[in-house]
C-alpha cells in the first residue's frame, strides 16, 4: 500500500492529513503528487470526488513552505470556475496547511473588495481565485502576478462551459513563462486541449476514473402534473412534498427565475424554503447552504448551476421540478439523496412537453422510472420497476446502461462543490436586465450543466 510518505510529503503535511484521518493516496493523488514535487507540469484528468483537491494543493504547500510570502505578489495562483469551488478548495488548504506558516487569500466575486486587498497588501502565499475577480484585482493593481510559481487551473472544462477561456488565457499571459502549472480537468475537449498544448510544458498526465461505486438505495418516481402550467407543476410539487418521510430536500429547477418562483410558491404555503443560484449574492447563497445544511432550512430550490459541487450533507428527498434537459445532471440530482447505504427518494415531476427529456433519462439510466400518483396514492395501470440500478454516467457522454436489478447503485463522488458563476468572457457585452451571473455565465439561465453528486466511495470511506 502507498502511504502518502512514499509520495514524498514532508511532516508537516503528513501530521495534518493524519488528523484529517486520510489513510491513503486516492489514484489521482498517488500519480499527480509525486511528479508535482518535482516540479513538472501535471495534466491531472479527474472529477470532483477522486480526491483531486488535495492532489495538487499538498504539492504546493510542500513547495512553498520553503520561502516566504511577499505584499502583493503571490508566489502561487489556484483558478477555480465558481465562488464556492474556490471556498472549498481554501477550507481544504486551511486544513492542509494548518502546521505551516503558509497564508492564502480568497478572491472571488461578490463579496467586498477591501478585506481581500488587505491580505494582499500583508502578502499571501497562495491566491485562489475565480477568474473574474481575480483579473479585477489585477487591473486595480492589487494584485502582481509576476511572482507566480506554481499555477493550478480546476475544472478546466467547466471553466469553458462558463465562457472564461478567455479570461484563462489572458490570466496565463501574464505570469511568469517559467513556472509550474498543475491542470486538473475531467473531461478534455479540444479546446482544453488546446489551452494545454499552448500553455503546458511536457505535462505528466495522470487520468483516473470516476471512484468505484456506493451501494445507494435511491427510490425513483415520476409524478404526472395535470397539465404542463407552472401552477399545476407547483401543485404536484406540493403533493409530493406533503408526504409522510419527506424529512428534507433539494428541489431542482431547470431555469433560474422557475428557482425564485417555486421557492416563493413554496414559502407561501408555508414550507421552509429558499432558492439558491448564480443570481444571488454571495453572502445571501453562504447564509442560504448553512441554514440547510444545519437543518434550519428544510428544502433548498436550486438551479442544476447553483447545486453542482455544493458539498451538502445527505437529504431525504431530491425532486426534479423539471426533468432536466441533459440526461447526465438526472443522475448527478438523485446522487445528492440516498447517500451511504441510506434510503432516498428522487420525485421527478413530468409534465406535457417534457417525453423527449424524460425518454433520454430512462435510456441514461436503463430503465423506466416508476410513475406513481400522489393524488390516490395508486400506481398507475402500466408496471414499471420500483426501482433502477444507475451508474454515475462518465466524462464522455454516457451511452445507455442497462440494467434489470432492483435496487439503484449509483456510482457517485464523495462530496461534491461549488458553485456560481463568475464573469462572461471579457470580450461579451452585459445583458441588460439580468443578474451579474446571467451576463458572466452563458449557461447559467436554462442551460443545463453537468452537476455531481455527494456519495462517499468505498475507498473513501474511513475504517
Ligand atoms: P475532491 O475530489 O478533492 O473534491 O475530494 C473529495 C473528498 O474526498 C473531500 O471531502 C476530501 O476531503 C476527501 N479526500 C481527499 N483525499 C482523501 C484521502 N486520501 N482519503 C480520504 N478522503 C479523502
Amino acid at each position: 500500500m502507498t502511504t502518502f510518505a512514499d509520495l514524498g510529503l514532508g511532516q508537516k503535511l503528513l501530521d495534518a492529513l493524519d488528523t484529517a484521518g486520510y489513510k491513503e493516496p486516492t489514484p489521482i493523488q498517488a500519480g499527480s503528487i509525486p511528479p508535482a514535487l518535482s516540479g513538472r507540469d501535471v495534466l491531472g484528468i479527474a472529477q470532483t470526488g477522486t480526491g483531486k483537491t488535495a492532489a495538487f494543493t499538498l504539492p504546493l504547500i510542500e513547495k512553498l513552505s520553503k520561502g516566504r510570502a511577499k505584499a502583493r505578489m503571490p508566489r502561487s495562483l489556484i483558478l477555480s470556475p465558481t465562488r464556492e469551488l474556490a471556498a472549498q478548495i481554501a477550507e481544504n488548504f486551511d486544513n492542509y496547511a494548518k502546521n505551516t506558516k503558509l497564508t492564502k487569500v480568497l478572491l472571488i466575486g461578490g463579496v467586498a473588495f477591501g478585506p481581500q486587498e488587505d491580505i494582499l497588501n500583508r502578502g499571501a502565499d497562495v491566491v485562489i481565485a475565480t477568474p473574474g475577480r481575480l483579473l479585477d484585482q489585477f487591473e486595480r493593481g492589487k494584485v502582481l502576478l509576476n511572482g507566480v510559481q506554481v499555477l493550478v487551473i480546476d475544472e478546466a472544462d467547466r471553466m469553458l462551459d462558463m465562457g472564461f477561456i478567455p479570461d484563462i488565457e489572458r490570466i496565463l499571459k501574464t505570469l511568469p513563462a517559467k513556472r509550474q502549472t498543475l491542470f486538473f480537468s475531467a473531461t478534455m475537449p479540444p479546446e482544453i486541449q488546446s489551452l494545454v498544448d499552448r500553455f503546458m510544458s511536457d505535462p505528466e498526465r495522470i487520468e483516473v476514473s470516476r471512484p468505484a461505486s456506493t451501494a445507494t438505495t435511491i427510490k425513483q418516481l415520476l409524478v404526472r402534473a395535470s397539465d404542463k402550467t407552472p401552477k399545476s407543476k407547483r401543485e404536484m410539487l406540493r403533493k409530493a412534498i406533503d408526504r409522510d418521510g419527506v424529512k428534507n430536500g433539494i428541489i431542482f429547477c431547470n431555469r433560474k427565475r422557475d428557482v425564485d418562483i417555486v421557492a416563493r410558491s413554496l414559502a407561501k404555503h408555508g414550507l421552509s424554503a429558499a432558492p439558491i443560484h448564480g443570481d444571488l449574492d454571495q453572502s445571501v447563497r453562504t447564509k442560504t447552504l448553512d441554514a440547510f445544511k444545519s437543518g434550519e432550512l428544510r428544502f433548498l430550490v436550486a438551479s442544476d448551476v447553483a447545486a453542482r459541487g455544493l458539498d451538502i450533507p445527505a437529504v431525504s428527498h431530491v425532486f426534479n421540478y423539471d426533468i432536466p434537459h441533459n440526461s447526465e445532471d438526472y443522475v448527478h440530482r438523485i446522487g445528492r439523496t440516498g447517500r451511504a447505504g441510506l434510503e432516498g427518494e428522487a420525485v421527478s415531476i413530468f409534465a406535457p412537453g417534457d417525453e423527449k427529456n424524460l425518454a433520454a433519462v430512462e435510456k441514461m439510466i436503463g430503465n423506466k422510472i416508476e410513475a406513481v400518483d400522489f393524488k390516490t396514492g395508486n400506481k398507475p395501470a402500466e408496471p414499471r420497476p420500483a426501482k433502477t440500478e444507475t451508474r454515475e454516467p462518465k466524462p464522455a457522454k454516457g451511452a445507455p446502461r442497462k440494467s434489470n436489478a432492483a435496487k439503484a447503485e449509483v456510482e457517485t463522488p464523495p462530496s461534491a462543490k461549488p458553485e456560481t458563476v463568475e464573469k462572461a468572457p471579457r470580450n461579451k457585452p452585459p445583458a441588460k436586465a439580468s443578474g451579474r451571473n446571467d451576463r458572466r455565465n452563458p449557461r447559467s439561465d436554462g442551460g443545463s450543466v453537468t452537476g455531481f453528486g455527494d456519495d462517499v466511495p468505498d475507498f473513501f470511506k474511513l475504517s
